[in-house]
């Protein structure tokens, strides 16, 4: 007996071999058909489809064949592999040096003929043979080996359609992975934005708006008004007087307290408004739909609201109002304004609302 020699380059097509996954795969009836018409093509009474695995030719489906490997040692398609373009045959096995004490042939099996087509891979490397068999030596017509060719290109081409429809499936389901991560990132991105954005617009002591938001609501008030709808805007800026003294006497502490106490207060009585910290123990207050006289009242209850704050100490603070009156006022000329009057409340002793004329 000779030992099938193997290929030259064995481990290339091994590693061609294990991209289709097909070895020790269940029964598959498409490939049970090919070995089907195989056998009653050629008129044989065995046949198989034998992939030539490391040790051993493994069979995907066969007729007549009590096991489903051997030892390639002893395979006939070790030997078929070994001239890819054309079909490998042994008339007679028992008359042939290579196999006359193969066990295949020796043993109950009794094999003496053999026709393999080999497997070829679009690259063009044997993975086995589609082959049949027979226990009496003989030949194949012309047309039954043209056959059995044509059968092993349709079971190469079963192969080939299993193995791209498994691979598109992973590449989906990894694509689908992808994307589903994509959007989490993105979802949480979103979320991050949001809250910086809001932090962006918020005084972190306070928690009021703060200077950039009240810019922001300044000019969409002011544009509303420009558009013709509503009252005038109004605008107040509201200072805590002798603040510095609150800081020295009772620390910087009891000053924060006494800012986070007035703006509680003017954000319950801003409905409608806004109040926002302006900066330092300043803060505005934006009356986005009211007459001067209403805005100053509205500060004037403000102002007394001040003087009553939960905090243990005598606190009052200097408000200047502004109202932007002419469809050309900017929100900087009518904030001027108001820091204007605001000053001139200071210079009239404290405590006091001074509407800008
Ligand atoms: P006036 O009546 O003229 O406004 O006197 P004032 O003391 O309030 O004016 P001034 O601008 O001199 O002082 C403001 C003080 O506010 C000075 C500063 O230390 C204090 N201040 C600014 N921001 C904060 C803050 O966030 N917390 C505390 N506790 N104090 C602050
Ligand atoms: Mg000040
Ligand atoms: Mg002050």
């Amino acid at each position: 007996m000779i030992r099938p020699p193997r290929p030259d380059n064995e481990s290339q097509r091994q590693a061609l071999l294990a991209r289709y996954r097909i070895l020790d795969s269940e029964d598959e009836r498409a490939y049970d058909d090919l070995v089907t018409i195989a056998a009653g093509v050629c008129n044989t009474p065995i046949a198989a489809i034998s992939l030539v695995d490391g040790d051993r030719q493994w069979f995907k489906a066969r007729v007549g064949l009590p096991v489903n490997q051997t030892h390639r040692d002893i395979s006939f398609c070790g030997h078929a592999i070994l001239q890819p373009d054309q079909a490998f045959v042994v008339p007679d096995a028992a008359a042939d040096v290579r196999f006359h004490d193969n066990p295949l042939v020796t043993g109950e099996l009794g094999v003496r003929f053999y026709a393999g087509a080999p497997l070829l891979t679009p690259e063009g490397e044997a993975m086995g043979s589609l082959c049949v068999l027979d226990n009496a030596p003989r030949e194949l017509s012309e047309s039954q080996l043209e056959a059995l060719r044509a059968l092993s290109r349709q079971v190469m081409h079963l192969m080939e359609l299993r193995r791209i429809s498994a691979s598109l499936a992973e590449q989906i389901a990894e694509r689908d992975w992808y994307e589903l991560q994509l959007q989490r990132y993105q979802e949480e991105l979103e979320v991050q934005n949001a809250d910086l954005a809001a932090q962006t617009r918020t005084d972190p002591l306070t928690g009021l708006p703060n200077r950039r938001a009240l810019a922001m609501a300044l000019r969409m008030a002011m544009d509303k008004h420009m558009a013709g709808r509503g009252e005038g805007v109004c605008v107040a800026l509201l200072d805590v007087d002798h603040f510095k003294v609150i800081n020295d006497v009772h620390g910087h502490a009891i000053g924060d307290l006494v800012l986070v106490a007035l703006a509680d207060m003017l954000r319950s009585h801003s409905a409608g408004g806004m109040a926002a910290r302006y900066g330092g123990e300043e803060f505005v207050i934006l009356f986005p739909d009211s007459t001067a006289e209403q805005a100053r009242l509205q500060c004037e209850f403000l102002r007394n609201a001040a003087t009553l704050l939960p905090v243990n100490l005598p606190i009052t603070v200097s408000i200047g109002v502004a109202e932007c009156r002419r469809q050309d006022d900017t929100p900087d000329a009518a904030f001027k304004r108001a820091d204007e009057a605001l000053y001139a409340a200071k210079r009239g002793g404290r405590d006091r609302v001074v509407l800008a004329p």
